[in-house]
């Protein structure tokens, strides 16, 4: 018998993000592009089909080059159209990759202070992601590689906006949900300012939510809850919570790529399901 012999690839790659015992979202990828243990974490960075270049920290999705923009443009567009003074200032704990200071760049803020515990994370994106890292070359954005906790105890200065970029509440970035941090960062937010912390997958991480709501809760007298749909994290579905505030009643906003005015509206518009998370 004549057998035809052609090359069959049996072995694919692929990433996987674990969200539970059972269920795990799979990025097959080209290849792993770099793999390094930091004094805080595991980075990795790999080369996606779909999503482009992707970023995982200890396993966990931080940010695809195919769909950053809706992250960021949803922890930087909400709190700059909701605060009730237009934002000049603003401080970013962790953000390491440099997407929420490039965006608040976009919307025309005067200064940025972006204190990000792991310089591993600037460098490496800096190297792999250099349009959205570009932000920490404006004279604008001060970066401090630091511990964001010890910041807020310690630091003087006032901000308009203050964004909380940071890892899941695991490890550096446990302090970062608690009362106490969002008590050090009252005394640091301006009069109509706003404070936003990514707060998880309401269906996955809970207990990220409720952390948030009652960190920020406890220290602003109350907390909003909005959402997005981000489709490389887990169940695509994610929430973000700022202290309470009305926006200054502007009428039209600038559209991003999945922002606009609509999305400003509907964001806070919560099914039941979470709204019992956060009650
Ligand atoms: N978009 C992301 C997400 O929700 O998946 C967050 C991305 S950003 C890369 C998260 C950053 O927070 C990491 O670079 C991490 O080093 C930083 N981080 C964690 N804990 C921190 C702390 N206590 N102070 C400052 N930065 C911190």
């Amino acid at each position: 018998m004549n057998y035809t012999l052609t090359p069959v690839k049996l072995i694919e790659n692929w990433f996987s993000e674990r969200y539970s015992d059972n269920l795990q979202l799979s990025f097959r990828v080209r290849d792993q592009l770099l793999s390094v243990k930091t004094d805080y974490q595991r980075i990795d960075i790999f080369d996606t089909y779909d999503f482009g270049k992707l970023l995982t920290i200890d396993g966990t999705v931080q940010m695809a080059e195919n769909d950053e923009y809706i992250y960021h443009e949803m922890i930087t567009m909400v709190p700059f159209y909701m605060a009730e003074t237009t934002p000049k200032a603003a401080l970013i704990i962790g953000g390491g990759d440099g997407g929420a200071a490039l965006r608040l760049l976009d919307l025309g803020l005067e200064r940025i202070v972006n204190v990000e515990i792991d310089n591993h994370v600037v460098e490496l994106s800096k190297r792999f992601f250099p349009e959205v890292a570009k932000s920490f070359n404006s004279p604008k954005v001060e970066l401090i590689i630091g511990d964001g906790i010890k910041y807020m105890k310690e630091s003087k200065e006032k901000f308009d906006l203050m964004l909380i970029d940071s890892t899941d509440p695991v490890g550096p970035a446990e302090g970062l949900f608690d009362p106490a941090f969002y008590r050090d960062a009252s005394r640091r937010l301006n009069k109509g300012g706003v404070i936003v912390t990514q707060s998880g997958s309401p269906y996955y991480q809970p207990f990220a939510l409720s952390k948030a709501k009652e960190g920020i809760g406890s220290a602003f007298s109350g907390s909003m809850t909005y959402v997005a749909f981000i489709p490389t994290y887990p169940s695509g579905f994610w929430s973000f919570t700022m202290n309470p505030s009305r926006g200054r009643g502007m009428g039209e906003v600038k559209p991003g790529r999945y922002f606009n005015g609509d999305v400003l509206k509907g964001c806070f518009s919560l099914p039941e399901f979470v709204k019992k998370i956060i009650d």
